[in-house]
């Protein structure tokens, strides 16, 4: 509290990230980072831009970035906005495409950081309840608050914290009935298992689809979002971003970025790693007694049928393993687990073996 603080200051109810502990050793599976480094070409790329050119401000436009991100989703370059990290994406676009009179819609349970933008620039929501198995029913977004317009639709797919996924065929039903406003469809677990909707930008001038290199490319440390859309919502995401930051990424991110999307055998390697020890670690968590949603991301979501999870999350601690657990209503009983290597999820298996036992 300071009296110095604008009045807005007072009334922000900010994001708490997972804890990114300063002690080594740890088995860290509460943040949906990947388990794999990135791509060695990465690196390489990263080493070459360490020299004297940091001087220079980097592309405010990272139009090589942009150029290789339409390249790789066959969409033009003018379809494509980038930022630093999705979360900096998906802030312009609350504010610069979901903010009108009528409330944004998203689920009740989702993303912690929308709720958050909507305080920040005041965007009037509403949320709409998951159903009973935690998916996300479109034919909720189409009639809600006596039929009255929304002012937009956000959702993350597959959804966090379920991992649950939604078929492209019923965001595209939602997409043909919702044609006045903007949907933004938060892709950042797309890569482990789902159908993106990118393909879908050409045909639908309302929709808005972002993604991250943090997930799927093991890049949440430099910094890299984009979005995907209507060259219209694209201008508006760049007017926000040039009243906001001109560099948003830096030299760095930019060509980091550009050798990730080179390095195709490298991401499907990772990717399927990833996904083969998903499957394995959902069959031995169901063999340990929990419920196990369904999921296309890099995490699961699972509820022990008799452990309470915050008590099963704090002896996994003190075995130097951290999972994620979320206090909000309806979801108070489950852990997000993100999918570490092979060996950190024997550890966690083995862990949790002797933990139920007791
Ligand atoms: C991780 C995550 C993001 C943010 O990713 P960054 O690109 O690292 O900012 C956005 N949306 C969802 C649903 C996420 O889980």
């Amino acid at each position: 509290m300071s009296r110095f603080w604008s009045d807005i200051v007072h009334k922000l109810t900010p994001y708490v990230p997972g804890e990114q502990p300063k002690v080594s050793n740890l088995i860290k599976l509460n943040t949906n980072e990947n388990p794999y480094g990135p791509s060695p070409k990465v690196l390489d790329a990263l080493k070459a831009e360490a020299n004297d050119s940091l001087r220079l401000y980097p592309d405010p436009n990272a139009d090589l970035l942009k150029g290789a991100i339409a390249r790789y989703y066959s969409v033009s370059q003018k379809q494509v906005f980038v930022g630093n990290g999705s979360d900096e994406v998906l802030a312009h676009a609350f504010q610069g495409l979901l903010k009108h009179a009528e409330p944004l819609l998203y689920p009740d349970i989702t993303y912690s950081f929308y709720p958050v933008y909507c305080g920040l620039y005041n965007v009037p929501f509403e949320t709409v309840p998951l159903t009973d198995a935690f998916d996300i029913n479109v034919d909720d977004y189409l009639v809600t608050n006596g039929q009255k317009a929304n002012g937009g639709i956000i959702f993350p797919n597959p959804n966090a914290p379920t991992g649950k996924l939604l078929a492209l065929s019923s965001i595209e039903t939602l997409l043909k009935v919702n044609t006045d406003t903007v949907v933004v469809i938060d892709e950042a677990y797309i890569d482990f298992g789902g159908e993106s909707a990118i393909a879908l930008v050409d045909q639908y001038p309302n929709l808005l689809v972002v993604q991250t290199f943090s997930k799927s490319r093991s890049l949440a440390g430099l910094r890299i979002g984009f979005a995907v859309g209507h060259p219209d919502l694209i201008e508006g995401l760049e007017r926000v971003k040039n009243s906001f930051n001109s560099y948003p990424l830096d030299r760095f991110a930019i060509n980091g970025g550009v050798a990730a999307l080179a390095d195709e055998a490298y991401f499907q390697q990772t990717c399927n790693a990833i996904i083969e020890t998903r499957e394995s670690l959902v069959r031995e968590l169901t063999a340990l007694g929990f419920d196990v949603l369904p999921s296309a991301a890099n995490f699961v979501f699972a509820r022990h049928k008799e452990s309470k999870a915050d008590a099963i999350a704090s002896k996994l601690r003190e075995e130097a393993i951290i999972v994620r657990h979320f206090k909000q209503e309806r979801v108070q009983d489950f852990l997000r687990i993100t999918i570490g290597t092979n060996d950190e999820c024997d550890a966690l298996v083995k862990a949790l073996t002797d933990i139920l036992k007791d």
